[in-house]
């Protein structure tokens, strides 16, 4: 029974967005509801020595060469939240990705002024592909920004993703009056940096708000919605087919409050998962859980990591002994934390949707399963994410060759990068989500192999896994490269969006598709 309870009260999600859109300001925001923070620090107001709690792994970062997204816990109301961060900018790497897979539901930012940008499709495309509830929060309404209708648009075309407007802008900018709520039938007045006002929309009549020509513009807005727009249901919500989405402002901490329980009412508990076997239910006794992420120690003399795990089912005990699907070995587990908004504190009891940390003696892959008990299922969680930047590699002296194929194979095996061949020349090609990527891989094989490498840049390029079974490799050139993944899976890098519609176009018999899901 306490099992089931606590599965009903996790929310485990991400934010995504591309940077700039507000994802730290609303991430502080959640963290003062949750009384995690007691004042917002000034977001990235690094000169006052002030950082966003959200932002506590840059500080690491300059101590070591680890990138990594940071877990944040809290209580809320009758909830457990944990929210996971997606690193953006120039972190933005494999391990964002991966997050994502960690996670039962996503909130989607995005910024009013810009509409959707590239980091958030890209994101995007993940969520869908693994049918996860997206809830979108359209922010900077204090700003001029596009047309409320003209954004559901973009959403519904760009991303392809039907929506359902839980309230409705009325103004924006100077003009912003406040939020038309659809969903608790208010008005929701927008008063500046002062206290949001709630004004049930039968008592709005003989308010100053009524008379407003601002309001009665939207009021022809908020009928078209009521009744060409689509209907609410919260089955296709859960299988991400439909976004219900909120408007407000980060920075004013304006909407964000009604959006969170809107959200945590509407967002899932821990959902059964995927493995090779059928899926595992949370609420299953035995416990089971996956690793999404590796982060190796921030101190280079220690070569221990910490692995975190996304528990899946069961209750987690620390102390516990478990074995590891992949390997078969047993291991016990007496070193695990927690992350309570970055501060991390050792956890005695985790359940399902939680994610915590294991110390790793070097003996963990990211994607192991972990589980009690005789069955030996695995979660199949990881796809291959396309990367975008892809370089040849060599190795500078042919006499380390051996320590070189080691080293790449290792840290290929860690995940942060990934491995091809090219086709018609065996020549390693090496494709990374995030320019850092490489760089730590340089820095790596240097410091623990010894060994020196050559990079040879092949840009940015468009990859495509081929998913016909037979076709002529003369087609292919340096502009549509035909290479082999680490699986033996053909796939083309295209030189860019032209190429690679050429190639469409005229070889019409070859599919081709951007994301593969784990098999
Ligand atoms: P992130 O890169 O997505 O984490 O974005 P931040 O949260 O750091 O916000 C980027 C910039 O946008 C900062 O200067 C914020 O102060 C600003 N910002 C965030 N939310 C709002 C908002 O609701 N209104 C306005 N006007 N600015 C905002």
């Amino acid at each position: 029974m306490t099992l089931l309870n606590e599965i009903n009260k996790r929310r485990t999600f991400a934010i995504i967005s591309h940077p700039d859109a507000g994802k730290t300001t609303l991430t502080e925001k959640l963290l003062l509801f949750g009384q995690v923070i007691r004042s917002a620090g000034t977001v990235k107001g690094k000169k006052s020595g002030k950082y966003a709690a959200s932002d506590w792994m840059e500080i690491e970062k300059k101590r070591g060469i680890s990138v990594t997204s940071s877990v944040m816990s809290f209580p809320y109301n009758e909830f457990h939240i944990n929210i996971l961060d997606t690193p953006g900018h120039e972190d933005f790497s494999e391990d964002t990705y991966r997050t994502l897979t960690a996670v039962d539901s996503v909130v989607m930012i995005i910024d009013s002024v810009k509409g959707v940008e590239p980091q958030t499709i890209k994101l995007f495309k993940v969520c869908r592909m693994r049918g996860i509830p997206i809830f979108t929060f359209i922010n900077k309404l204090d700003r001029e920004g596009k047309e409320p209708l003209a954004l559901l648009a973009e959403i519904e075309e760009v991303l392809g993703i039907e929506s359902y407007p839980m309230n409705w802008p009325v103004g924006m900018g100077k003009r912003f009056l406040g939020l038309h709520d659809r969903y608790t039938n208010t008005f929701v007045k927008y008063n500046g940096n002062e206290e949001e006002e709630i004004i049930p929309l039968d008592q709005l009549n003989g308010t100053d708000i009524s008379t407003h020509q601002t309001y009665l513009d939207t009021l022809n807005e908020i009928e078209l919605l009521e009744e060409a727009g689509n209907s609410f249901d919260v089955n296709r919500v859960h299988k991400g087919e439909l976004t219900p989405v909120f408007f407000g402002s980060a920075l004013a901490n304006f909407g964000v409050q009604t959006f969170f329980d809107s959200f945590l009412q509407f967002a899932v508990q821990p959902q059964p998962r995927k493995t090779n076997e059928g899926f595992v239910p949370p609420e299953n006794e035995e416990f089971s859980g996956y690793i999404f992420k590796i982060q190796a120690n921030m101190n280079p003399a220690h070569r221990d990591r910490i692995a975190f795990l996304r528990i899946c089912s069961g209750t987690f005990q620390r102390g516990m002994t478990v074995n590891v699907s992949r390997t078969n070995k047993s291991i016990k587990l007496t070193q695990s934390q927690s992350f309570m908004a970055g501060d991390r504190e050792t956890v005695d009891q985790a359940y399902p949707g939680d994610i915590i940390g294991i110390y790793d003696p070097n003996i963990y892959q990211i994607g192991d399963t972990l589980l009690e008990g005789k069955d030996a299922y695995y979660y199949n969680e990881l796809p291959q994410f396309p990367p975008e930047l892809f370089r040849k590699v060599r190795v500078k002296n042919v006499m380390k060759s051996k320590q070189f194929k080691k080293g790449i194979e290792q840290l290929v095996q860690e995940g942060a990068i990934q491995l091809f061949r090219q086709d018609s020349t065996n020549d390693i090609i090496l494709g990374a989500v995030g320019q850092l990527q490489f760089e730590v891989l340089e820095y790596r094989l240097g410091a623990e192999y010894n060994v020196e490498i050559e990079f040879v840049s092949l840009g940015d390029r468009i990859p495509r896994w081929i998913q016909s079974e037979k076709f002529e490799k003369r087609v292919f050139d340096s502009r549509s490269l035909l290479v082999k993944d680490r699986n033996g899976q053909y796939a083309v890098l295209f030189e860019n969006d032209f190429t690679y519609r050429y190639f469409r176009e005229n070889n019409k018999d070859i599919e081709l598709v951007d994301l593969l899901e784990a098999n």
